[in-house]
């Protein structure tokens, strides 16, 4: 069998049409539109990039973005109060706590005190807890496993049911992921670094949800035949000529490197039936889900 590979970049591509299309008509309505205030501590590159990007997604599909930066050594008490600030701000509709903060700052405490109705990643612990209730809806969810559950839905795979085994339990991905798998009914397994024999787990699984940070982890055998593969991982490993030598840029001088998943791709490709690529899968869907959620945020807020 060959998988059916799930394209994140079009599907993304269609969730971003689809929300400028809507910010477009607020604006023809005469209403606001939607603003994303972004929070970046220090001067993390791979921050820094992240942030970039979601600016450049809230311009291309006609919203506003504030960005907010403040130095790495930040106090506690003035990054509180640029959040309450912003949860005052009428004129900010979500608010991005760019993570990791710098570890002299309580991450817990700041997600605590972003107002639930502009929490577009969907981090604040009410929004969080209420993503484990039943019966109980988040205002928003956090936008990576949002994406997933997009991806299987716009592939056709039937969630309902089925046997899912997310492989992660971190806040941002694998818990929120396996909770809403649970609210989608499906049958669900959380496997970490403390699960024993893992692929035995996986053989078993309709959907796996990978998100450990593992280059490769997940081995073709381990997957089901005919099963759902999301790959949430984002790893470089070097990229290695046909003698097995890392190559090197000329460019820069240094190893060259390329992405890949928690999944071996080339082989878990032949077995199951449905599988998203890295790069092209899940990634793209992160900053469509966030415009999504900003674009709900305005909405939510009546402006
Ligand atoms: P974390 O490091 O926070 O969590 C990793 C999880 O994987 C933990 O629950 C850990 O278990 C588990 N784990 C680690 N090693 C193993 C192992 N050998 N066997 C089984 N379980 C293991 O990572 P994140 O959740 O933040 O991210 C996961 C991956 O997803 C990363 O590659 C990250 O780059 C990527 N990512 C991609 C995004 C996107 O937009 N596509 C967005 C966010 C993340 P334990 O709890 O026991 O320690």
């Amino acid at each position: 069998m060959t998988a059916k590979i799930i394209d994140g970049t079009a599907i993304a591509q269609k969730v971003r049409e689809e929300v400028k299309t809507k910010v477009a008509a607020r604006a023809a309505a005469g209403k606001s539109q939607p603003a994303l205030a972004t929070v970046l501590v220090g001067e993390r590159i791979d921050s820094r990039t992240y942030v970039s990007m979601k600016q450049k997604a809230c311009a291309e599909l006609g919203m506003i973005s504030h960005h907010k930066p403040l130095p790495a050594d930040v106090s506690q008490a003035d990054l509180e109060k640029l959040i309450r600030e912003l949860n005052a701000d009428p004129q900010v509709n979500g608010i991005l706590v760019q993570l990791p903060l710098p570890s002299h700052l309580d991450e817990e405490r700041v997600l605590q005190l972003v107002s639930i109705e502009k929490d577009v990643d969907g981090f604040s612990p009410i929004n969080l807890g209420r993503l484990a209730q039943r019966g109980r809806e988040p205002l928003f969810v956090p936008c990576t496993p949002y994406g997933c559950i997009y991806l299987l839905k716009e592939a056709g795979v039937t969630i309902k049911g089925a046997n899912a085994v997310v492989l992660g339990r971190s806040n941002i991905v694998g818990m929120p992921a396996a909770l809403l798998l649970v609210k989608e009914d499906a049958t669900v397994t959380i496997a970490h670094s403390r699960t024993k024999d893992i692929s035995a787990v996986l053989r078993d699984a309709d959907i796996v949800i990978a998100a450990v940070g593992r280059a490769q982890m997940v081995r073709g055998d381990w997957i089901k035949p005919g099963a759902a593969v999301i790959d949430v991982g984002i790893n470089g490993v070097p990229v290695l000529d046909e003698k097995g030598n890392p190559v090197i840029s000329e460019k820069t001088g240094k190893p060259k490197q390329k992405l890949v998943g928690d999944v071996n791709y080339d082989e878990a490709k032949e077995v199951a039936g449905f599988i998203t690529p890295v790069p092209g899968g899940v990634g793209p869907m992160t900053i469509a889900m966030l415009m999504a959620n900003t674009l709900r945020a305005a909405e939510i807020q009546g402006e």
